[in-house]
């Protein structure tokens, strides 16, 4: 119970079962966070004890709850995707990775990617009354056969009517489209765009984001896009957000950074991206960056004769040297872009996010000539574990240089932090 809140002064301890509030049941994080909004509100609990108590709540504005919950039981996803990550997953990863989630309330909360194929009227009311939104959703395909042919759910509910409904109760989305080369490509991608986009401004945002294989993915379904295949898909993409930039004014439909790597073709300027509203999703990451970098200009400190190494999948690697190139002269630091092959999934998982602890044992080790290495925030948990479940303070400890965790450059060598 954190003190100084109104969870410390009522003594709740840990343990204390939250019942209710105004008599509603407590279902998750979400009823809780709701339904305690108020100022006033009654709240039934059951201590340790077995006690089962109510507390009536009068918050003084802004004063903190200060009740941690347990984590909530992630709903289990009913799809089975040929391109499933899970399911490409080797033996001897973190537990936490072979769960197929698909959770709406963390879709709401993290920005996960949802389907929204396994929603029970009861979830649809609450997304609604709770004004779940944004939502992140994988459409995918909004033909519905091509759809459930993707996810391998032939109970997949059509997306269009029910983003629609959504909609129409003031719900608004993020979405995205994992191509599948000639199965939601070319005649498909022109058809969920325009469907999406007549959906109106509810759809913020829609991404093409070429699918991610494993070695232990299902090859003979499933297929990486050719540099053609990816080409292909960027003049689609282009032209649609042509016509919206005209009509809306931004471009709302936009290419995965892998998608233009994979396609041999320039990323757009940062001002495309707007507010990058989809960089967790690898959108528009590398102007981010470059974005970031910059703001903090002037804020560096002296790094000047310094040796850093710049730690990042594959993917990435090929883009580093245009995201790094301002930090040097910002720094008076020389950067090694090292560009790790991950070990554990397999050469086809290229992003940073996934590297395993083991990978970055294996490149540091024995490199006694970097004062600092920066490796990727993305690839350890809350907890500070790497897929692999190798700790990070284990890893540093193994190391003969520093070794700092980033997101975004400026976060590890400004001097003082840069507003986001
Ligand atoms: S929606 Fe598809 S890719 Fe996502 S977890 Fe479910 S089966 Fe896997």
């Amino acid at each position: 119970m954190a003190p100084d809140t109104i969870g410390a002064e009522l003594g709740l301890l840990p343990g204390t079962e939250l019942l209710a509030v105004n008599d509603r049941p407590l279902e998750d994080f979400l009823d809780w966070e709701f339904l305690t909004a108020d100022e006033a509100f009654v709240v039934r609990a059951r201590l340790p004890t077995g006690e089962e108590i109510e507390y009536d709540i009068e918050r003084p504005e802004g004063l903190p709850l200060g009740v941690a919950l347990e984590p909530p039981r992630i709903r289990r996803c009913a799809n089975h995707c040929d391109f499933c990550f899970v399911d490409g997953n080797p033996t001897g990863m973190r537990q936490v990775l072979y769960i197929r989630d698909d959770d709406y309330r963390l879709s709401f909360r993290y920005g996960n990617f949802a389907t929204l194929t396994n929603l029970k009227p009861w979830d649809e009311a609450r997304i609604a009354e709770y004004r779940l939104s944004p939502l992140y959703v994988s459409v995918h395909a909004t033909d519905p056969v091509v759809r459930r042919w993707l996810l391998r759910n032939p109970e997949a509910p059509e997306v269009v009517p029910q983003l629609r409904r959504f909609a129409e109760q003031g719900i608004q989305f993020h979405t995205q489209i994992v191509l599948v080369p000639g199965v939601n490509d070319g005649p498909q991608l022109e058809r969920t765009l325009g469907d999406l986009y007549g959906l109106g401004t509810p759809v913020l945002s829609v991404s093409v984001v070429p699918v991610a294989l494993t070695e232990f993915s299902k090859h003979s379904l499933v297929r990486a896009p050719t540099g053609e295949e990816c080409r292909g898909a960027l003049v689609v993409v282009d032209r649609w957000a042509t016509r919206v930039v005209t009509e809306r004014g931004h471009p709302w439909c936009f290419g995965a950074d892998d998608l233009y790597l994979q396609a041999g073709v320039a990323l757009p300027a940062a001002a495309w991206y707007g507010d990058f509203e989809q960089r967790e999703n690898g959108v528009g990451s590398v102007r981010y960056l470059q974005t970031r970098i910059a703001a903090a200009a002037g804020r560096y400190g002296d790094w000047s004769g310094k040796r850093i190494g710049v730690l990042t999948g594959t993917a990435m690697a090929p883009l580093m040297p245009q995201v790094v190139e301002a930090l040097a002269t910002e720094t008076g630091a020389a950067f090694e872009i090292v560009s790790l092959e991950n070990g554990v999934f397999g050469s086809a998982v290229t992003s940073a996010g996934l590297l395993p602890g083991a990978a970055f044992l294996a490149a540091l080790r024995d490199r006694r000539d970097l004062d600092l290495a920066l490796l990727p925030a993305e690839a350890v948990n809350d907890n500070l574990l790497f897929m692999d479940d190798m700790d990070a303070h284990t890893l540093a400890a193994r190391l003969p240089m520093e070794i700092r965790l980033s997101y975004d450059f400026a976060d590890a060598l400004a001097d003082q932090e840069v507003a986001a």
